[in-house]
């Protein structure tokens, strides 16, 4: 797991062998154990270069360790014993140093890079800390505010960037290796006193309390309530203002709280899940694993609005050639500037660089003949999209597939307007397009398992997180929403205000909560999808529609023109259209007391802990249903959807891992109160899958797919 050789007369190559990234498991500790005691008594051995095979230097821990008991050899002293060493050590980046890799690689007297290599210290995603000395190593070598910054993001720095931070001490865009053990000969017999990082002083700010109190407002703001980022900026406050033996204990103490937090395993589940999304299965039997996708170079974007111009910049960043039809020319025009636009900025930020002419406007539909997979991104409106696939069908290639970004329309009656139904999948994205990670690929009873193959594969080269679904309407995501933002309506309705409800929501971890996030998308947005389900009966307050609770209050706010912040007032007043700051607004609060009073409501006080429970576990509820049902393949796919597309707080791992947490027998009771006191609300009747797993034990969200396909009367 590590092997020492000795090249160029004295230097002490040790490298780490645990492919694919030479993860820090047991064995590779021990492994640098045997072989630092080894090149450090060795009298031939005159300076060491530890580096990783296979072109990577170290990925950091092995997060298979995470969930059982840790054997083998702790870092703290192994990296230690590397610092203490009387021979300098160098270490040879590769590929990557990550987490516990890179704390190595501060143990080590000198660093070298491969220009591209990736740097950091991700522990934060994982809701820890780099435990290993980072927290107290890093500030002392780079300053506070630099190592703040690394260690509460978790964000990657190129080797070029890790220079300038002063992280490293050379970068080489020739063999790394070579370079190291050519520095480490140059190096031997000078003094190693001010290379050893945890004797330096830490270089800090001059008002140092001022700072740190700055630096935790600011963080606990963006952190929505996780703890992670918050011990983080408490173990780099350590390594400012304690002596590094005490700084190190700090570091270990908020590990061990880390350590044992929901918080830390809801992130660790967040991290395989994303994993497990990417093998998806369908309940016809086609799989990731035995559909091949097609190969795709081109692609149509039909209709340049919000969504056409992101996924347009979307599939140019991942190289592809784009045909984008827009039928108005002066609509044509506008999306040209704006993707032009979005594209030189993403790029910039992302550092890629653009292939030019990738993209070619057209108002013919006649311009994507030759393209490979269209992608339809027109109005949400049946009809024009029925017209659009029957055209499609006829013009492109016999083997084009059909995607449509519909949000909620049935995908499989889109596929039944054409020549090829097996070729017709759903791509719904998220706005915006180029930015949010979610992609939907949902296939109907009739999608071929290539096409669905071809959707996820092109969604991975877009950067997207890509969950493959079953057809049904608003498929999983909007599916879910539609109890979760009803329920928030309702509780309005008995008395709570659109701050109670978004406060409690915030406070859970949402970035915003149900209102100030429908006034963000519009309110016209649902009262369209509302229309067109024949739920909207204008000037009607009736609160019973299609034999079941119905909230009328969104449509009244719509009929006044509060369409949200672009108009100015929704369920908040702006200080202008277009305005972001949300203020309550007193006209809202008459007119709600005005409405309960003529629909007899008697106003009382609602707690977070109702809003909380109403709305979290009817959106559960409505995820057990789609588990049931098979519309997602398991809770994994429910909660990447969540997380990555509707802002659910990850650190608490999207709903049903949330509902796994809070103890599904919990759920369950606090639905069937809930049902008890409103009868005529479907969605708090509780589904009968949760009701099978309770029955069944609760057992752990990992075995609910198992008890999922088992036949009911085996329980
Ligand atoms: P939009 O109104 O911003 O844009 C639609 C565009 O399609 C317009 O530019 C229009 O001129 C063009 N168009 C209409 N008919 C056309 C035709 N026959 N050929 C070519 N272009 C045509 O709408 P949007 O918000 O981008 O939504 C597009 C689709 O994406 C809808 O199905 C919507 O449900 C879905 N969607 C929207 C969002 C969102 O947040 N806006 C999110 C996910 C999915």
């Amino acid at each position: 797991m590590a092997a020492l050789t000795r090249v160029s007369g004295s230097v002490g190559l040790i490298s780490l062998l645990n492919p694919p990234v030479n993860a820090l498991s047991a064995a590779v500790r021990q492994g640098i154990v045997d072989t630092v005691r080894r090149a450090v008594s060795d009298p031939q051995v005159k300076s060491v270069v530890i580096c990783g095979q296979n072109g990577v230097f170290c990925g950091g821990a092995d997060i298979k360790e995470f969930g059982g008991h840790m054997s083998g050899p702790p870092l703290v002293p192994i990296f230690n014993t590397i610092e203490a060493a009387d021979k300098p050590v160098v270490a040879a980046i590769e590929g990557s140093a990550l987490g516990g890799g890179l704390e190595l690689a501060l143990a080590c007297h000198y660093r070298i890079t491969q220009s591209k290599a990736r740097l950091g210290l991700p522990e934060v995603s994982l809701g820890l800390l780099p435990a290993a000395g980072g927290t107290q190593r890093l500030p002392r070598l780079i300053g506070v505010p630099a190592a703040l910054d690394l260690i509460t993001t978790g964000r990657h720095l190129t080797g070029a960037e890790a220079l300038k931070l002063g992280i490293v001490d050379q970068v080489t865009d020739q063999n790394t290796v070579e370079a190291a053990v050519k520095f480490a000969l140059s190096i031997v017999g000078q003094s190693l006193e001010s290379r050893r990082i945890s004797t330096l002083p830490c270089p800090c700010p001059a008002d140092i309390d001022a700072f740190f109190e700055g630096v935790m407002q600011r963080v606990k703001k963006s952190a929505h309530g996780a703890i992670a980022p918050v011990a983080c900026v408490q173990a780099v406050q350590a390594a400012a203002t304690l002596p590094f033996t005490q700084g190190m204990q700090r570091e270990q103490e908020l590990m061990a709280t880390l350590f044992g937090s929901g918080q830390a395993r809801a992130l660790q589940y967040c991290f395989f899940s994303q994993r497990v999304v990417s093998k998806w299965s369908s309940p016809s039997g086609s799989r990731w694993d035995t559909s091949k996708p097609k190969p795709v170079t081109k692609v149509g974007v039909i209709g340049l609005g919000t969504m056409g111009r992101g996924i347009t910049v979307a599939l140019a960043l991942a190289g592809l050639s784009v045909v984008a039809v827009e039928t108005q020319q002066q609509q044509m025009m506008a999306a040209q500037h704006a993707v032009s636009g979005m594209l030189e900025r993403t790029a910039r930020r992302r550092g890629v660089s653009l292939v030019g002419d990738q993209i070619r406007y057209s108002v013919e539909l006649e311009a994507v003949a030759d393209v490979e997979l269209v992608i339809e991104a027109v109005f949400e409106d049946m009809a024009l999209k029925e017209k659009l696939f029957k055209q499609l069908s006829t013009l492109c290639k016999a083997d084009t597939l059909l995607c449509s970004n519909t949000s909620s329309l049935d995908i499989d009656h889109l596929a039944s307007q054409t020549h090829s139904p097996q070729l017709v999948v759903g791509m719904h994205f998220f706005a915006p397009a180029h930015v949010m990670k979610l992609l939907e690929v949902v296939y109907g009873p009739r999608s071929a398992p290539q096409a669905v193959a071809t959707a996820m594969e092109l969604g991975k080269r877009m950067g997207k997180v890509s969950v493959a679904v079953g057809n049904c309407s608003g498929f999983v995501g909007n599916r879910m929403l539609m109890p979760y933002v009803e329920e928030a309506s309702f509780l309005v309705e008995e008395g709570a205000s659109p701050e109670i409800v978004d406060r409690a929501l915030e406070e859970f971890g949402f970035p915003m909560g149900v209102f100030r996030m429908s006034d963000l998308s519009g309110l016209d947005v649902g009262w369209k999808v509302r229309k067109a389900r024949g739920l909207v009966e204008p000037g009607q307050m009736s609160r019973v529609r299609q034999g079941r609770r119905y909230s009328p209050l969104g449509d009244l706010l719509c009929e006044q023109g509060r369409f949200g912040q672009k108009t100015g007032r929704g369920w908040y007043l702006y200080d202008s259209a277009g305005s972001r700051e949300a203020q309550p607004d007193p006209w809202l609060q008459s007119f709600l007391e005005e409405y309960r009073a003529r629909q007899g409501l008697v106003s009382r006080r609602i707690d977070s802990q109702e809003v909380l429970e109403r709305c979290l576990y009817a959106l559960i509820n409505e995820g057990f249903n789609i588990l049931q049902e098979g519309i997602a393949a398991g809770p994994e796919d429910i909660d990447m959807i969540y997380v990555f597309g509707y802002g659910f707080p990850r650190h608490r791992g999207g709903p049903m891992f949330y509902a796994s947490q809070v103890g599904l027998a919990q759920v369950l009771q606090r639905l069937e109160h809930y049902q008890q006191l409103h009868p005529d609300i479907p969605h708090l009747r509780p589904s009968s899958l949760l009701r099978r797993l309770v029955s069944s034990g609760s057992p752990r969200i990992q075995r609910w797919r198992e008890i999922i396909r088992m036949p009911h009367s085996s329980l």
